[in-house]
């Protein structure tokens, strides 16, 4: 399996990956313009895009999907409550022919990826995160969840790699310039996740089988690239000593650009 973060943050989220013959979007939050560009990078285009798997509607997730499935008639996936916002978010009608529903841990198959969809808490509606199997290769994704539980965790245990939101530095949060309604939405449950949480996370699914890490959902305004992972390594590098493991490979998300592929 390989894959690559297309776009990663408030400003727009899509992910590309690839397992045996097939290849498929997780959320389309930037123009298609935009994908198009960042697969041309990988040497991949639209037309070998098998599906999008959508987590929640916030603009930051579904911008480019009208688009992907007027234009490129590309299935989406998503949840029942995602669907019905994306149908009501788009001001021109998406083909509901190519909307496929979901159900939380109702694990599905697109060509040899599997992909099983897990509930998050976040201020969406029927908001999901996935895990991707393929053979005996796992990714974990969470981004978008104010917490996280021994569900959540049941879900990511296992993975080869994570993508997992550091939002925001929580002090940052508190003394940044949000208005204070905003500052306790992110904050909140129904928010997301801080780089302490995140390395809690983290640190809770280490194994000798979790290789890779990859930072995720930026806040633009309430974090920065080195102070996110500084945070998360400490919390898993104490996490690591204690238990004899190694520490993952631990990269940051870009939030314009295509981040390496990583193959797992
Ligand atoms: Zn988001
Ligand atoms: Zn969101």
């Amino acid at each position: 399996m390989r894959f690559c973060s297309l776009a990663s943050g408030s400003s727009g989220n899509c992910m590309y990956l690839k397992a045996g013959d097939t290849a498929v979007l997780i959320d389309a939050g930037i123009s298609c313009k935009r994908i198009c560009e960042g697969l041309a990078e990988l040497g991949e285009n639209l037309c070998n895009i098998k599906a999008c798997f959508v987590t929640h509607e916030h603009s930051d997730h579904i911008k480019g999907v009208g688009v992907l499935m007027r234009r490129y008639h590309i299935p989406v996936y998503a949840t029942g409550g995602t669907l019905t916002a994306i149908a009501l978010s788009d001001r021109q009608d998406v083909p509901r022919e190519l909307m496929y529903e979901l159900v939380p841990d109702r694990e599905v198959t697109v060509g040899d990826v599997r992909v099983m969809p897990f509930k998050i808490s976040h201020d969406a509606n029927d908001p999901v995160c996935y895990t991707i199997s393929h053979g005996s290769t796992k990714l974990g994704m969470a981004t978008d969840l104010g917490e996280f539980t021994d569900y959540t965790l049941g879900h990511l245990a296992n993975s080869d790699a994570l993508y997992v939101e550091a939002n925001h530095d929580k002090n940052m949060l508190m003394m940044g310039p949000y208005p204070y309604q905003l500052k306790l939405r992110i904050d909140s449950s129904l928010g997301h996740l801080s780089n302490e949480a995140c390395g809690d996370l983290v640190a809770r699914l280490l194994s000798s089988g979790l290789k890779t890490v990859i930072l995720a959902h930026l806040s633009a305004d309430n974090n920065f690239k080195e102070l996110a992972f500084q945070t998360v390594r400490q919390i898993v590098g104490e996490a690591a000593a204690a238990n004899g493991l190694e520490i993952p490979n631990i990269v940051v998300a870009e939030r314009f650009s295509n981040t390496e592929v990583f193959e797992i």
